[in-house]
């Protein structure tokens, strides 16, 4: 009897465990500013290794370019081979990681990715030269109520200034309509100038160029793509005269030096400016690449938990004025 008792007592704390196990929960929210959503170009489907410029030895022009990417590691990230195969994975990792992108690229890709992921997905519009459309075109496409983010903009690769006026109404309308603004300053990549964008000069991504910009937009929201890397100086001092300029990480994060890219996410939290850092990949074709670069902000050991979460989270919904509750 007391056996048949003791028995009953198991099973009765045995149930009330049971029913207290409570479903799996998701992780904390994510929130990356920096996604490109891009046609699979099988030419450029190529393995890649993370932080793989801490090498960037001097060429010759006469002898043929190095790779500008390297896959010479152990375990190099592998491209994903087609837009369906693409597709799965960003939707998987977003479910995963419960993260949200804001995205720009191609515009099929990206419509289709928000279709099929509409809380997921923060669709944006870049332009990076007049050439690229009227400012009419422009405006038209943003007041359709599709696009909430003008980006990336990238004149730096073009041979222009931010503050170049050709590219003024763009701006005006994004000003106009209340859309924030992503600018790509800064690097990108050993002899970028050498390899792809004869145009692209390392002066033109000096954060000090935004400056005319700003005051001719004083409503206009920036961040700027890259923190303006490697110009510490110029952005510190930017951020310090423009209150509402945020900075991302992304790109630098995963291919420049670990220790390099520390010590810069470092001056910025240490000079202040630890609620004005968004978190960004600039992801491109390797689905692992979330992953490997959100692991540099969380094994980031000089950053408290709460700054951790202001870079993966708090810091993007209050610059793009977003509903914290809707992402829980
Ligand atoms: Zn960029």
């Amino acid at each position: 009897m007391r056996a048949f008792i003791l028995t009953v007592a198991c099973l009765f704390v045995v149930g009330i465990s049971l029913a207290q196990t409570e479903p799996p929960r998701r992780p904390l929210p994510i929130i990356d500013v920096h996604v490109h959503a891009m046609k699979v170009n099988p030419g450029f489907a190529i393995e890649m290794c993370p932080w793989f410029l801490k090498d960037m030895p001097g060429g010759d022009p006469n002898q043929q370019m190095r790779a500008f990417l390297n896959a010479s590691c152990v375990d190099p990230l592998q491209p994903a081979k087609s837009d369906q195969e693409m597709e799965a994975a960003v939707l998987a990792t977003m479910e995963r990681l419960n993260m949200t992108i804001i995205a720009y690229g191609d515009p099929q890709i990206l419509r289709r990715w928000k279709k099929a992921a509409p809380d997921r997905v923060i669709p944006g519009i870049g332009v990076s030269s007049p050439k690229d459309m009227t400012v009419q075109a422009f405006t038209d496409s943003l007041s359709s109520g599709f696009y909430k983010v003008m980006g990336e903009v990238a004149p730096q690769y073009q041979g222009l200034s931010p503050s170049d006026m050709s590219l003024d109404g763009y701006f005006a309308a994004a000003e106009k309509l209340n859309i924030p603004v992503g600018i790509h300053m800064g690097t990108g990549g050993n002899g970028m100038a050498n390899i792809t964008s004869a145009k692209y000069r390392a002066s033109l991504g000096r954060p000090f160029l935004l400056e005319d910009l700003l005051a001719r937009h004083p409503k206009l929201k920036i961040w700027v793509m890259h923190a303006g890397y490697p110009m510490i100086e110029e952005m510190i001092a930017l951020m310090g005269a423009n209150a509402y300029v945020y900075v991302d990480l992304a790109g630098f994060i995963w291919s420049y030096p670990q220790e390099e890219i520390h010590a810069y996410l470092k001056r910025l939290v240490q000079a202040g400016f630890g609620k004005r850092i968004l978190y960004g990949t600039d992801f491109m074709i390797w689905p692992k690449l979330f992953e490997a670069s959100i692991s540099v902000i969380e094994n980031a050991d000089y950053l408290s938990f709460e700054q951790k979460r202001d870079i993966l989270f708090n810091n993007a919904v209050r610059f793009f004025r977003l509903d914290a509750s809707k992402f829980k």
